[in-house]
């Protein structure tokens, strides 16, 4: 028996329609990749392995790996990866035409490392089904003005359309953690496009620096990435508050201002 080792965050699921219903809403998989994250001793991974067209399981723990491995040996369309899902380079484990899909009872203490390990791939991914803390989906899926709506909420919204599936108590988990947790569903549809974004990293980092301190206005915090006050002033659309802070603004607004400060260069 595997030894348990809570610092991997291993809560394992062990409520049996919870396991179907985080397989159901991935949809018809009997002709794609999934690839999972975390698969534990297998709570979700079994019911995948009779339905996926090919299905990837990214496991850092080598016993738990091990048992897997050898449990779908004979099973040719299912590999067992040893290894840290965030070292890992997912575009090397989907074919070249495809886009593969995301599953996972994620490990919460890594949870937005891997969220934005995914976007980070989003051009080679259709959905993701994964499980977090509920207080973290709460802060994924905020609206703008909202008091959980922050940098995660507004990165998940530029690569995804995120929509909140279930939440379970604690007691569907062995050991149960402290905390509720809830399933979302991501479909990747980064939106740089339809912003009018050529650079999709350099926006990433205005936004890093747009919500760098929650306390401070958004042009206090740009002054403070480098921007000039000059610069901030003579750019700013009319339609923003010019005591705005990030947290208060769509997508479009922030979209709205990085364009204008990139023509004022
Ligand atoms: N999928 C199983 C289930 O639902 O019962 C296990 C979920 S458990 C919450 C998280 C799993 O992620 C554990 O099996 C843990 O060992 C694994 N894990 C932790 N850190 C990881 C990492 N960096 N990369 C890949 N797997 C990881």
């Amino acid at each position: 028996m595997p030894k348990h080792k809570p610092k991997l965050g291993q809560n394992f699921l062990v409520d049996e329609s919870a396991r179907h219903r985080i397989a159901d809403a991935l949809g018809d998989i009997g002709h794609r990749t999934v690839l999972e994250i975390g698969p534990g001793k297998g709570a979700i991974t079994d019911i995948l392995a009779g339905r996926a067209g090919r299905l990837i399981a990214i496991e850092l723990d080598n016993e738990l790996a091990q048992v897997l491995a050898s449990r779908y040996a004979v099973r040719e369309h299912i590999r067992v990866v040893h290894q840290d899902i965030l070292d890992t380079d997912l575009t090397s484990l989907i074919p070249a035409v495809e886009k593969a899909d995301v599953v996972g009872n994620l490990p919460y203490y890594i949870t937005s490392d891997i969220l934005l390990h995914l976007f980070a791939a989003s051009a080679h991914l259709g959905r993701a089904v994964v499980m977090m803390q509920r207080e973290v989906a709460e802060r994924v899926a905020a609206t703008p003005g909202n008091r959980d709506y922050g940098l995660l909420s507004a990165t998940s919204q530029l690569y995804c359309r995120v929509e909140n599936l279930f939440t379970l108590p604690p007691g569907a988990f062995s050991p149960p953690p402290e905390v509720y947790s809830t399933v979302l569903r991501f479909t990747f549809a980064p939106r740089f496009h339809e912003l009018g974004i050529n650079d999709a990293s350099a926006f990433d980092r205005f936004l890093k620096q747009s919500f760098a301190q929650k306390r401070k206005t958004l042009s206090n915090n740009l002054r403070s990435a480098g921007y000039e006050m000059r610069q901030l002033t003579a750019a700013w659309p009319a339609s923003i508050p010019p005591q705005a802070r990030a947290e208060a603004l769509s997508l479009e607004q922030m979209a709205e201002l990085y364009r204008a400060l990139l023509e004022s260069i």
